[in-house]
């Protein structure tokens, strides 16, 4: 393919949009359809009229390289932006060519609503979709819940009336800054927790609300879970520190969420460490036990959301009607 012109007009980077996104705004700034930006880009398959509230379009590294060249800003910028654009989201090279395919869904992530107010302070004033691992997304700035809702006459939730939800979404990601990807798996987990049969909340996808209802309580679990997996990974852990934790949970939390924290706690027994070395600095500690062993997947790929990553049987979604539409 001919060399790559860098389009006249700069786009801002909006951080997490989706790449469709990113390109039909693109596109749009520059008076073009979608399709012929994309056949300068290089080879590929698109479903007709893809839109990028449906769907998101992914690219080989040599069409990657060429959508740089194009907007004309280092590969790395767009990288920290455009997560589906990263490594683990790259089309096979095949041939060497350039290609893009643009597929009805999303292979991994949702497409959430992206904060108006966010991106109007970036200077973009169209609608961005962002790819998250989760269908919702909460943006701290503006205090605002948003989902992969097309509705545009309910496009978010305004969490000034629940400032409860804010804060506990603020404990999530302090947990998850904290502990890496054992946090994100915590917080799976307790989801799963709150989806245990004695507990009786609603499950996440019966309504728009759900995750709003359900994230309180989740990171409240989420830290009682905390305390006792750090000590696991450390190899700290012994048998009567279980029964006192059981025990304060059931006290703090009640009799429902204490029998499924039990079950939790159950599936998270000592790891079988190597035997205690001599040397103190020989010791294994939870930096070097990152991931947990068992019964987690020892990978937490990037975009799984809470029912992919948790390692309990639990049912956390909601069978029948989906609120999205
Ligand atoms: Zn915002």
């Amino acid at each position: 393919m001919e060399r790559i012109r860098p389009l006249p007009y700069r786009v801002p980077l909006v951080d997490g949009e989706s790449t469709g996104s990113f390109v039909t705004r693109l596109a749009a700034r520059h008076g073009q359809s979608v399709s012929h930006l994309l056949a300068t880009v290089g080879e590929g398959r698109s479903a007709a009229d893809v839109d990028p509230w449906q769907s998101e379009l992914y690219f080989n590294a040599a069409a990657r390289q060429r959508l740089a060249e194009m907007v004309g800003r280092p590969l790395d910028q767009l990288l920290r932006a455009l997560a589906s654009l990263r490594d683990e989201h790259l089309l096979p090279d095949g041939s060497g060519a350039a290609a893009y395919r643009w597929p009805w869904r999303p292979r991994s992530g949702f497409l959430v609503r992206g904060c108006a107010l966010c991106a109007a302070r970036r200077g973009v004033l169209d609608q961005v979709w962002l790819i998250r691992p989760d269908p919702w997304h909460i943006c701290m700035q503006h205090g605002r819940f948003y989902d992969i809702s097309g509705d545009d006459r309910w496009p978010f939730i305004d969490l000034s009336p629940g400032p409860h939800v804010l804060q506990a979404e603020l404990r999530r990601l302090r947990l998850v800054k904290r502990l890496g990807p054992v946090g994100r798996l915590l917080v799976a987990d307790a989801f799963a927790v709150l989806a245990h049969p004695a507990v009786q909340l609603p499950r996440l996808g019966g309504s728009r609300t759900a995750p709003l209802r359900l994230l309180p309580t989740a990171v409240t679990v989420a830290y009682r879970m905390a305390w006792l997996e750090r000590l696991r990974l450390d190899g700290r852990l012994v048998h009567g520190d279980y029964r006192r934790w059981r025990e304060e949970v059931r006290s703090d939390l009640g009799r429902q969420l204490g029998l499924a924290l039990h079950e939790w706690s159950e599936w998270h027994l000592p790891l079988q460490l190597p035997p205690l070395p001599l040397t103190r600095a020989a010791r294994p500690s939870s930096r070097r036990y990152r991931q947990p062993d068992f019964p987690h997947q020892p990978a937490v790929p990037g975009m799984a959301p809470v029912d992919k990553l948790t390692c309990l049987s639990w049912e956390i979604l909601a069978h029948g009607p989906r609120p999205y539409g």
